[in-house]
């Protein structure tokens, strides 16, 4: 029997690879220019940091983790998220200890034992930011800018941020007790999931796709914020207006892991299946110490790069040209086809994507190949120009040929794409 890949997971091709490129190249490009420098933490963990650090309510902790007993009889866990790591690298390599804030940037895969839709995979993978020790609300808007500027930058359209404060975790305390007394009386109405939910972690009823109906008049979070929480979303709005971010205010925003505080946002798109966020993230200014460290502060996000490649599909964004091959070379009989393997090896040399023939075949079926691989040039090496010290190139698009010394080749196939890259 023929083996396939696990339930969820996906192979990405090399044909599609360049999407993944691209979009990965723009998360880098933009951490460059907003100051944030790579970390790269364990694909595992410790269970009991995901336990303390994602929260025991949350769905991720309680259905959703791939852990396991390893040899040693330690519970470990695939990473279901990228914050915890973070975090937990940053405290144990004392990171905080840098008098500077610690802005850091991951791109990597993540494990969440979910059921399978569009855009909802068991692999998926995450390009994820967090910064570090400091309370300004300067910082929450210039996390949320760098999302919404990687949405933009890689050529999506119609990407929306929605904003909210959660408040601190009493402020929360208190809004669950006048949710649960309005949402009580309507218990029967409302679905599953959000019953369910009544009992785990109130507030995120209030983000249920199907019961909105049922909320009219709900109490609103934002209603019972403290004048300090007050502030700060108040200031994150003036930082985002300076930067001339477009947002819109969701006071029923709540995201699914409970280490928020203060600010929290959500990017929205349509266009994947019934799925409409794209990322998001927020401040948690406990989380730090839950998990054992200093009281310093933070602010992340978190962007599936599955449903931002999905989108670009979706949207048939054009995508800059990659050519697999500037040049082809083309050796015809025995000794041609040793000197092409030292021409193709002087051109990559020089910094040029180089093609050639595997096979011995014909020069109608490489010159064939040549085009396969979308190749400007191609150099012709025959027995009786190597005689004489030349060899053909040939200009694939217009079929033109000329004559050159093997001494030249290499200069002339640079000019030649050069004068290409002209035109
Ligand atoms: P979260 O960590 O749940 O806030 O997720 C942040 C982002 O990661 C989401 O907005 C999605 O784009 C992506 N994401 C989360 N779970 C999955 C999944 N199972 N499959 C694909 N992408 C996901």
């Amino acid at each position: 029997m023929a083996f396939q890949k696990a339930k969820g997971t996906q192979d990405l091709l090399p044909a599609a690879i360049g999407t993944w490129q691209y979009v990965e190249a723009a998360a880098r490009e933009l951490c460059r220019r907003y100051g944030f420098r790579e970390i790269r933490t364990p694909m595992f963990e410790s269970t009991e940091l995901y336990q303390r650090g994602v929260g025991e309510t949350t769905d991720i902790v309680e259905k959703e983790m791939y852990n396991f007993e390893d040899r040693g009889g330690r519970s470990v866990t695939l990473r279901p998220e990228g914050t915890a790591g973070t975090v937990r690298a940053y405290v144990e390599n004392k990171l905080y200890s840098e008098p500077e804030v610690a802005k850091l940037y991951y791109i990597g895969p993540m494990f969440r034992y979910e059921r399978q839709q569009a855009g909802r995979y068991r692999q998926f993978h995450q390009f994820g930011i967090e910064a570090l020790g400091a309370l300004d609300p300067a910082l929450d808007a210039e996390v949320i800018a760098l999302g919404y500027d990687f949405f933009t930058s890689v050529g999506l359209k119609g990407v929306r941020v929605e904003l909210n404060s959660v408040g601190t975790p009493e402020i929360r305390a208190a809004f669950r007790e006048r949710l649960l007394a309005f949402l009580e009386p309507k218990r029967e109405l409302l679905c599953k999931d959000c019953q369910s939910r009544m009992d785990r972690n109130p507030l995120r009823v209030l983000d249920c796709k199907h019961d909105q109906a049922h909320f009219e008049g709900a109490p609103s979070i934002l209603d019972s914020l403290d004048e300090s929480c007050a502030t700060h979303f108040d200031q994150v709005r003036a930082h985002l207006d300076a930067m001339e971010i477009p947002y819109t205010i969701n006071s029923r925003l709540v995201r699914g892991l409970d280490y928020y505080t203060h600010t929290a946002f959500e990017y929205k798109a349509e266009g994947i299946g019934s799925i409409d966020t794209v990322g998001g993230g927020g401040r948690y200014n406990g989380l730090v110490a839950d998990i054992g460290g200093p009281d310093q502060p933070g602010v992340g996000l978190a962007i599936g790069l599955e449903r931002t490649v999905l989108l670009l599909e979706s949207q048939q964004t054009e995508l800059p040209e990659t050519t697999r091959a500037d040049v082809y070379v083309v050796g015809l009989g025995e000794s041609a086809a040793q000197a092409a393997t030292g021409v193709a090896k002087r051109l990559r040399g020089a910094g040029l994507a180089v093609e050639r023939d595997y096979g011995g075949r014909k020069m109608k079926a490489q010159l064939k190949s040549a085009d396969r691989y979308e190749a400007r040039l191609a150099v012709i090496l025959g027995e009786d120009e190597l005689a004489r010290g030349e060899a053909v190139l040939k200009a694939m698009a217009s079929g033109e040929q000329q004559t050159v010394r093997l001494t030249e080749l290499e200069a002339q196939v640079i000019t030649q794409l050069k004068e290409m890259d002209a035109q």
